[in-house]
């Protein structure tokens, strides 16, 4: 039965929405509709961000001690866990995430990260003394940078909501969030689980819109920083916005990560650690390895393994827990994939696998696994994010000349080196230009920083950097 939504969370509790405009959600897997929720307006999100405001600078959740701000953060964590299995089946339904996947990190990690910075909200030292070597003692303080606008992409939108919700609150922000239209219904939930956390009015809000909304939110004079997740095209324009208004912006932007498989590397453990570092989510991930980098010497048995590997994943609908790949999240993004499939063949590479839509599916947006061996590292399938479940096999000679493909690449957000010799591939890791990068195998650590270089972004997510960025520094000097 689709989900019906007729209100928004601002301030603490369910408003009508300032017009009738309403956002339509569709099933990824079966193309019916799942539900449908109001379509915030620019009134909204000038109501949200005044209750954020008031939030920060009246109701004085920015001076609560640290100590309450951190329970309600596991009370958050608690009335999220209650509802995960209604979070993960929304999740997969909505963007065709396996789910597994989904239980692990719109689940799991969403709550261990709510949990996690409780505990640095505790743990965090707000303000130091901290002596001169001019002979006096300096007040060093980190108080929180005020209200934050959170924009969510549509791949990991819950996951990615937390990652701002979670130490912006311990640090003592408010925050309005806009998720994605195409996954707006994990959104309420979350509300709803804010709710019964008894998270204070204003400190959390929610307007559901597109780019247009995302906008005017971004360039909101109510709003201190702005965090956000999404394409590198759409980042370079809120970044030059938040340039002229000289406002903070992390960006968590796109990746086009390299897996470097190394001429010792055990070809099983490999294609067993590609199945997240390379495939999850169905390929839409920001830090997937998908140009896999192969030695010339094994050069046909590596594309012979992932080949084999990868024709035997079962794809089908997400909701199925043996379910390995699922469908794209919308049929205008299955569209640009295969637009990327038909330029890789136009420019020359060699379809190893794949490259259609699967027989026997005749609903939902899937494409079929796909393997491109030949590939150039200069052609489009090897320079721009395709987002879906389709690798490029590109030839190396030498560790030194796989590091220098790795690195000739617009983005640097993830990336993985494979081999017997665990000396060799940290060598080679510490070559690669990029933010987060994985020795056998690629899992995010949330006590970590978490970010790209190069056109992935500027700024980090998790660990205790992270609630770094919803700080501001304040020196007093106590010079008498
Ligand atoms: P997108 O850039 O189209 O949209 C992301 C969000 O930004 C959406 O909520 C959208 O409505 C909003 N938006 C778009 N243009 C905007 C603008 N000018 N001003 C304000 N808001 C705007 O990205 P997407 O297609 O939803 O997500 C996929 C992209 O996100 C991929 O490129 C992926 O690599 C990237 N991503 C990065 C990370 C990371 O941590 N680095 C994580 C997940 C996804």
């Amino acid at each position: 039965m689709a989900v019906v939504h007729d209100s928004l969370f601002i301030d603490g509790s369910w408003v009508s929405p300032a017009t009738d405009r309403r956002i339509q959600v569709v099933n990824a897997t079966t193309e019916e509709p799942l539900g449908s929720v109001p379509e915030a307006a620019n009134a909204d999100v000038d109501r949200a961000v005044d209750a954020a405001r008031r939030a920060f600078d009246e109701s004085g959740w920015a001076k609560t001690p640290p100590a309450e701000r951190a329970e309600v953060l596991n009370r958050f964590a608690d009335a999220l866990e209650k509802r995960s299995e209604q979070v993960t089946r929304t999740v997969s339904q909505q963007n065709g995430m396996p789910l597994s996947l989904s239980e692990q990190f719109e689940g799991g990690y969403a709550v261990a990260l709510l949990r996690y910075y409780a505990g640095l909200a505790t743990s965090t030292e707000f303000e130091e003394r901290r002596p001169s070597p001019l002979g006096f003692d300096t007040m060093v303080q980190r108080s929180p940078v005020g209200v934050v606008a959170g924009i969510v992409p549509w791949n990991y939108p819950v996951v990615l909501a937390v990652t701002k919700i979670a130490p912006a609150l311990a640090a003592g922000c408010t925050l309005v969030l806009k998720p994605s239209p195409g996954t707006v219904l994990d959104c309420f939930v979350l509300a709803e689980a804010a709710e019964e956390a008894g998270v204070p009015a204003g400190v959390i809000n929610w307007v559901p819109g597109g780019r247009d909304l995302g906008a005017y939110l971004v360039s909101h004079p109510g709003v201190d920083k702005v965090a956000f997740t999404g394409s590198t095209a759409a980042g370079r324009t809120i970044a030059e916005n938040c340039g002229r208004l000289l406002r903070p912006v992390s960006l968590e932007l796109g990746g086009k990560s390299a897996a470097v498989i190394l001429d010792d590397a055990d070809l099983d453990k490999v294609t067993e650690g590609l199945y997240f570092a390379s495939l999850a989510n169905n390929g839409q991930t920001c830090m997937a390895c998908t140009r896999i980098l192969a030695p010339a010497s094994r050069y046909d048995e590596v594309v012979d393994a992932l080949t084999g590997w990868m024709s035997g994943l079962k794809v089908g609908d997400p909701l199925d827990a043996t379910t390995q790949v699922g469908p794209l999240a919308s049929s205008e993004h299955r569209e640009r994939v295969e637009g990327y499939i038909a330029k890789g063949r136009a420019e020359g590479a060699r379809v190893a696998l794949g490259g259609g839509r699967p027989v026997g599916i005749d609903r939902g947006w899937f494409v079929e696994p796909t393997v491109f061996a030949d590939v150039d590292n200069s052609s489009t399938i090897a320079q721009q994010e395709i987002f879906g479940p389709v690798l490029s096999v590109i030839k190396y000679h030498g560790d030194d000349d796989a590091v220098k493909i790795a690195n000739d690449s617009d983005y640097g957000l993830g990336g993985s080196v494979w081999s017997a010799d665990p000396e060799r591939a940290m060598r080679l890791a510490n070559e690669v230009q990029t933010g987060t990068i994985g020795v056998n195998g690629y899992v995010i650590d949330l006590n970590a920083p978490f970010g790209g270089v190069k056109a992935s972004g500027i700024g980090r997510e998790f660990g205790p950097e992270a609630l770094a960025g919803y700080q501001q520094l304040k020196s007093i000097y106590l010079p008498g």
